[in-house]
């Protein structure tokens, strides 16, 4: 029997906490540490535009101006809220930009340039879930072909702090042998992937699958191609894909996650970090309760753009109705970006960048209080937070009332 310690070599993660399956931690990687269970937001660092405009247009570059502090936002520092970011190499298939420019973007990783004031855990996406449905990962715009080696070479000169495999999710419709042929050219890139990589990276292997057979079964598929020497000992962590389709449906996110954590348990990997990709808001106190350590999300964003001022992970208002003064988070307490959400601004990025960041507050507030609640000692905290924060969303009760009953006991 090997040791644990040799199991793990690269131990990245340090469970400091548990409530129920919920655990609290810290993933130190490289130079950077990030606190658990956490929400990375998407950030797209290019999204368009040049270097003098901080590769970005619109929101996305409000954000960017947030990130770095910036006096167009009225210079307040906002960086803890970016402790750790998601970027996607798909983001840069999104926007048809030239070969000369791609080469530029991925010319210095992130966190060295002058543009961007971040010095956060960076998590790289391989962008896998472009293949889901018709829509294809295509690189045509830039003349890449992306394939596993391209994908580990962007991800490279970005400066990744954790590296994610090319993963070909799977949608809730396909049959059993679509699943397993996605799991095993999925375990082909992993091959890949491993062979393209070292033990120095930071590594995250893609799972995929709704429940404990299909989880187990995409892993046995893995093992079935790189050998089970190489499965129990090269991966840093788990990310859990495939899941944004089933996004409203908590019941079933629910049952993924608690279940992935069963699969991972019976393997071996219990201690990995588990990292839920896509998916956010009413479902993190949910999924984290069962025992999800990250997550990431773009939904602060999407939200804004939509004109949606969260008041809660549950709720939220029209942006134009809000009273701004019900919020006491950094945005709302600024009289300068107040007054930007309430319409006195030039362009509308001015306006929804602002919105943008207040509902990432909210979500990050709430995680932190999660945070809290599962380091203090027993259950009780974690269950009452729990019962306060979704026990009182009537849409949400019931799958409280599961996650007490299923990951911390029951009630008293
Ligand atoms: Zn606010």
């Amino acid at each position: 029997m090997e040791s644990r310690s040799e199991q793990f070599k690269n131990d990245i993660f340090e469970i400091s906490a548990e409530a129920g399956d919920a655990r609290s931690g810290v993933l130190r990687i490289g130079d950077t540490e990030l606190s658990t269970p956490n929400l990375l937001p998407v950030v797209n660092f290019y999204a368009g535009g040049t270097d003098a405009s901080l590769y970005g247009g619109g929101i996305h570059r409000t954000i960017k101006e947030f990130m770095n502090g910036d006096e167009v936002v009225n210079g307040g520092d906002y960086s803890r809220y970016f402790d750790g970011v998601m970027t996607s190499v798909a983001s840069l298939t999104d926007y048809g930009i030239s070969r000369e420019r791609y080469e530029d973007y991925i010319s210095e990783p992130i966190r060295e340039r002058d543009v961007f004031d971040f010095d956060g855990t960076l998590f790289l996406d391989s962008g896998g879930f472009k293949f889901l449905g018709d829509s294809r990962l295509d690189g045509s715009d830039f003349e890449v072909e992306v394939d596993q080696e391209a994908i580990v070479e962007i991800q490279r000169k970005l400066g990744g702090d954790v590296l994610v495999n090319l993963d070909r999710p799977i949608a809730p419709d396909d049959d059993y042998p679509t699943r397993v042929e996605k799991a095993r050219l999925t375990a082909q890139n992993v091959d890949e992937f491993l062979n393209l990589t070292s033990r120095d990276d930071t590594r995250y292997l893609t799972l995929h699958g709704y429940n404990y057979s299909m989880l187990d079964t995409f892993l046995s598929e893995v093992e079935k191609v790189i050998g089970r020497d190489r499965v129990h000992r090269e991966f840093d962590g788990v990310a859990l894909g495939s899941l944004v389709p089933l996004k409203d449906n908590k019941e079933k996110l629910i049952t993924a996650v608690s279940d992935c954590r069963e699969v991972l348990a019976d393997w071996g990997f219990e201690e990995l970090p588990l990292h839920v990709l896509g998916i956010s808001s009413s479902a993190i106190p949910l999924l984290a309760a069962v025992g999800a350590d990250t997550f990431d999300s773009s939904s602060y964003i999407h939200s804004a753009i939509n004109g949606k001022y969260d008041t809660s992970l549950y709720n939220s208002e029209p942006v134009d109705d809000v009273d701004f003064s019900k919020c006491d988070c950094q945005v709302c307490s600024d009289d300068v970006l107040v007054k930007r959400m309430e319409g006195d601004a030039e362009y509308q990025k001015d306006k929804l960048g602002a919105v943008a960041m207040h509902n990432l507050i909210i979500q990050k507030e709430e995680i932190q209080r999660m945070q809290s609640a599962i380091q203090s000692p027993g259950d009780g905290e974690l269950i009452s937070y729990i019962e306060q924060s979704l026990g009182r969303e009537k849409s949400m009760q019931q799958h409280a009332h599961r996650v007490v009953n299923e990951s911390l006991g029951g009630y008293f």
